[in-house]
């Protein structure tokens, strides 16, 4: 172990008394933003606990099996296996003691959700916050990506939205869904969501937003408030307030109404974002967005989506979208060219093959630029594409 990290360990350890008769650390796992995660060995844990489940041999926590939704989920007593090994997420001291709480209030309201990773416990010393969560094999997606046959794609995605649908449920979003925050075991098929840091319970910070209004409204109170928009101009002075919106996430996966800086945000942004690990899947292409900044994702999706769409996509949050830059056209591409240009297809194939095209199809419901038209979790789980690998 670098002596760096060693040091971090050892600090950690002697922060909390009798952390040492506890946990036994084992290696630093993962760096982000907001933590550091390690993996540590639980040790009281109790083989013969039988509060939890069977499998007690293996030494790895797995989730409870993958089921069909039902709406009596609620009531379900899922009994896990203790788990020996453990993820510890130590959070930075420098995060806003309410981010700290709403993390660990959320991951508690969602303790019995299916494909979501339940928080154990959390402890505070002084300032330091660490959560204790069952440690998750999984591999790196760079890793198995570009591997993935199109079944695979299916129950991949139908394991995250499993993990959706109930988060959803609870009308919470999570705002950061990435490769990253979804660990995924390719040799057990089983995933599990991470990361609740910057979710979110929908409608917590909503000031409305136009998109909300029925298409007369819209129409009215856009003419209101920006004349000159409606008829395709530039106001020259532009007397309105800046807009102020929620624009956390990750760069390349935000949705188009984060980017328009929408103030009502629905769960849908986190459809928008799968559906961008979708397009890096089929694409193989990671990341499949690479922007800089806000207006250079605008750019990217302007030049997919093309001109027109993209000027609707605005005005339903009440945004002119002007653009000169000769790359972005009028209609745009479809789907299915972008993937067989980017995976070198273009020059021998006009059409993708049948189980590709029915991925695109699930690709466009994600993708959609009108978050109260682009598909629910619970419906896409209902979705043939979801459905293939079921069988
Ligand atoms: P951050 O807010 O810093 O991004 P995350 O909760 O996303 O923190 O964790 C960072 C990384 O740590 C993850 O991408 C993953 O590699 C690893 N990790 C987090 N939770 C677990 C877990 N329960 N089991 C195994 N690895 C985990
Ligand atoms: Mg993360």
């Amino acid at each position: 172990v670098d002596s760096n990290i060693q040091y971090d360990m050892d600090r950690l350890q002697d922060s909390f008394p009798g952390f040492r008769s506890k946990y036994r650390l084992i290696k630093r796992i993962g760096e982000g933003t907001f933590s550091t995660v390690y993996k540590a060995e639980d040790l009281a844990y109790d083989r013969y606990d039988n509060s939890w489940d069977v499998d007690r041999d293996s030494d790895k926590w797995t989730p409870p099996p993958l089921k069909s939704f039902s709406s009596s989920d609620h009531h379900q007593t899922t009994r896990r296996r203790k788990p020996k090994y453990v993820a510890i997420k130590k959070i930075y001291v420098t995060s806003s003691p309410t981010r700290i709480l709403n993390e660990l209030e959320l991951l508690h309201d969602l303790r019995d959700c299916e494909n979501v990773c339940p928080l154990i416990t959390a402890f505070r010393a002084t300032d330091q916050v660490v959560a204790i969560l069952p440690y998750f094999r999984h591999a790196d997606f760079r890793e198995y990506f570009r591997n993935m046959t199109v079944p695979d794609i299916s129950i991949y995605l139908r394991s995250l939205f499993t993990a959706l649908a109930s988060v959803h449920r609870h009308h919470i979003l999570h705002r950061d869904i990435k490769p990253t925050n979804f660990l995924y075991d390719p040799e057990s098929r089983r995933g599990v969501l991470v990361d609740f840091g910057l979710a979110e319970r929908e409608g917590s910070e909503c000031k409305p937003c136009l998109c909300h209004d029925d298409y007369q409204t819209r129409k009215a109170r856009l003419a209101n408030h920006n004349p000159k928009s409606t008829l395709g101009g530039y106001p020259k002075q532009d007397t309105r307030p800046s807009r102020r919106a929620n624009r956390a996430g990750t760069r390349g996966f935000r949705a188009p109404e984060v980017l328009f800086k929408c103030t009502e945000q629905t769960t849908k942004i986190d459809i928008w974002s799968v559906g961008v690990i979708l397009l890096t899947i089929l694409s193989n292409r990671f990341p499949f967005f690479n922007s800089a900044d806000d207006v250079e994702a605008m750019i990217e999706i302007a030049t997919i989506f093309g001109r027109e769409k993209m000027k609707e996509a605005g005005k339903l949050h009440g945004c002119a979208f002007e653009t000169t830059i000769p790359t972005i056209g009028s209609g745009g591409f479809s789907f299915e060219r972008i993937i067989l240009w980017s995976t070198c297809r273009s020059d021998s194939e006009k059409t993708l093959p049948a189980d590709e095209k029915m991925a695109v199809e699930f690709l466009k419901r994600c993708l959609d630029l009108d978050p109260r038209h682009r598909i629910s979790a619970e419906e896409a789980l209902e979705h043939e594409f979801l459905q293939m690998g079921m069988g």
